[in-house]
């Protein structure tokens, strides 16, 4: 194969391969590449200035995609101009974004690779180190958050995750309407939002934004009503039915405790089945289900609380929301069943901002969504130090996976 065949296949527009070299044992191929005739034109790095002279060059060895068995190198000349902005400096080369030894096509489909595999698999795939593939994939995911257009916020997401014992809790701040995450803070006091607003977004940025999905969590509440004086404050009824599946767990809990001997073991390791939704237990697991109620009224009773709860976000006049909701709590009447009493009284406490998705329809689900996809994140990353790193990743999936998980739940 002659020179201009190897240019050909190995396609960087400009350049030409002027000398190869195969090593069949150890399955290498080195290209040497230097510019083509028409392709002159040096562009500073620093500040995009163009020169025809060059004050030296240098050869730089970058690992590119592989032909076929045969791991690829190239070897670069790459110019220094002399620049009366920046000084002697060098010039740029598209396939040549950093100063690490990788080309740019192989950083992107190593890129590429991290989206759908964990680091560790990837790393092993092209036999590079763990902590290579990680700075990889931060400065491909980098490159990719440089180019977008960033959307202006109306309707934003606020919750948080537990992050395990060392970071205990992370602030994550998301768009409802693109269903991204935004921002990431440490913590999850009122000054953690407020730092959010203060380093994020401008005054007119503030006033900009109509409504806050939250859940019931004063520090959170208390930093928007100070920042964003336009901004509706709606509760997020996933929350709201997790408060509902905490009630109905500590039911089971207080009656397994109560009875004894024969009662404990039906109510027993009943938990899954009682968070369940009816409507997704198949006929076996509802007939387990129908037995523990027959001994157990008081379960049952809570079950069916929790179930009801949610018809509570299908009314779209507050009157109706209200009614229902006062006949919810009207049932817990001579129920002794203090947990859901408490849930009653928080729900009662922020009935406004329950009414709220009457008067502003925000999309609940989203923050679930994003929630479930940094989780999914952690679990195959095993760990993430750099929260920056994080934040790229879980906005990524957002832009190629969330509709999919929003879909999935609502099936
Ligand atoms: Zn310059």
């Amino acid at each position: 194969m002659r020179d201009n065949e190897f240019t050909k296949i190995l396609g960087w527009p400009g350049y030409r391969v002027y000398r190869h070299e195969i090593d069949e044992a150890a399955k290498t191929l080195r290209l040497w590449v230097r510019r083509k005739r028409g392709n002159r034109k040096l562009i500073c790095s620093g500040c995009g200035r163009k020169f025809s002279e060059a004050h030296d060059y240098n050869e730089r060895e970058v690992r590119d995609l592989p032909w076929g068995e045969y791991r690829t190198t190239v070897i670069v000349e790459v110019y220094r101009a002399c620049c009366p902005n920046c000084g002697i400096r060098v010039e740029k080369v598209p396939q040549l974004p950093s100063k690490a030894p990788f080309s740019k096509r192989f950083e992107e489909a190593l890129g590429q690779a991290c989206e759908s595999a964990a680091v560790r698999q990837v790393a092993r795939q092209f036999r590079l180190a763990a902590s290579t593939v990680r700075a990889i994939d931060l400065r491909y995911l980098k490159r990719w958050s440089a180019t977008r257009r960033k959307d202006g916020l109306e309707q934003m997401g606020v919750d948080e995750i537990y992050f395990g014992k060392q970071m205990k809790f992370i602030t994550v701040v998301s768009n409802l309407e693109t269903g991204e995450p935004l921002w990431f803070g440490q913590d999850r006091k009122q000054e953690t939002l407020d730092e959010f607003f203060r380093t994020q977004l401008s005054g007119t940025q503030r006033k900009h934004i109509a409504a806050a999905c939250v859940d019931m969590w004063r520090p959170f509440t208390n930093s928007i009503a100070h920042w964003a004086p336009n901004c509706r404050i709606v509760y997020d009824k996933f929350h709201i039915l997790q408060h509902a599946n905490k009630a109905i767990d500590e039911v089971r809990r207080a009656e397994f405790f109560r009875k004894g001997g024969r009662m404990r073991g039906v109510v027993k390791g009943k938990r899954w089945l009682l968070l369940t939704r009816w409507m997704n237990l198949d006929s076996r697991k509802r007939q387990q289900l129908n037995d523990l109620f027959a001994l157990n009224r008081r379960v049952m009773k809570a079950y069916l609380l929790k179930e009801s709860l949610e018809r509570l976000w299908t009314y779209r006049y507050e009157g109706a929301m209200v009614r229902y909701l006062q006949s919810w709590i009207d049932q817990l009447r001579w129920q002794r069943l203090p947990p859901f009493q408490r849930l009653a009284q928080m729900l009662a406490d922020h009935l406004d901002g329950i009414l709220n998705y009457c008067r502003t329809k925000v999309r609940f689900g989203v923050v679930e969504a994003i929630n479930g996809n940094i989780k999914t994140l952690l679990r195959r990353g095993r760990g993430y130090k750099n929260l920056a790193y994080l934040l790229l990743k879980a906005q990524r999936m957002a832009v190629t996976k969330t509709e999919f998980i929003v879909l999935q739940k609502a099936a």
